[in-house]
C-alpha cells in the first residue's frame, strides 16, 4: 500500500500541474525535472499501489490505460517514439512511490534515466 506522496497531492489538487492528459483512472503532466527534451509522467488516481507490479497485479486495465495514453502523449509531442520507465525501488533511483510511468521522447542522449 502506498503512503501519502507528492502524487497523492498532485491527483488531490493541492499541488498544481499542468494536466497533458487525464481519465477517469489516471492524469498525466510535464516531469518538474525534465530529462529528455519530452519528459511526462503518466500516473494512476489511485493512490493504492507503489510500483508497477503491484498495479498490475490488481488494476491491469489501469496499466494498459497508462501505456495507450503514453503512445497518445508521444503521438501530440514527439512524433510517436517514446521510452518507457517505470522504476521499482530506491535501489534503482524510484523517489515517489506511487506508480508512475517517465515518458521520454527526444533526444536521449543527455538522460540520466537511461
Ligand atoms: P522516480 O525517481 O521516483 O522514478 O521519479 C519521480 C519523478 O517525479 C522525478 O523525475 C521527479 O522530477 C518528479 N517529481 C517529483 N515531485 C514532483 C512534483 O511535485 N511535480 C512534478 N511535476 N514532478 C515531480
Amino acid at each position: 500500500m502506498a503512503k501519502e506522496t507528492v502524487f497523492a497531492k498532485i491527483v488531490s489538487g493541492e499541488i498544481p500541474v499542468q494536466i497533458l492528459a487525464e481519465t477517469e483512472r489516471l492524469i498525466a503532466f510535464p516531469d518538474m525535472s525534465p530529462q529528455a527534451p519530452v519528459h511526462i509522467l503518466v500516473i494512476p488516481k489511485s493512490t493504492a499501489y507503489e510500483n508497477v507490479t503491484e498495479l498490475a497485479a490488481a488494476e491491469p486495465e489501469t496499466l494498459a490505460e497508462m501505456i495507450q495514453v503514453a503512445q497518445q502523449l508521444a503521438d501530440e509531442h514527439a512524433g510517436g517514439e517514446y521510452r518507457l520507465i517505470f522504476n521499482t525501488g530506491a535501489g534503482v533511483g524510484q523517489t515517489v512511490f506511487h506508480v508512475h510511468a517517465h515518458v521520454l521522447a527526444g533526444n536521449l542522449e543527455e538522460s540520466s534515466l537511461i
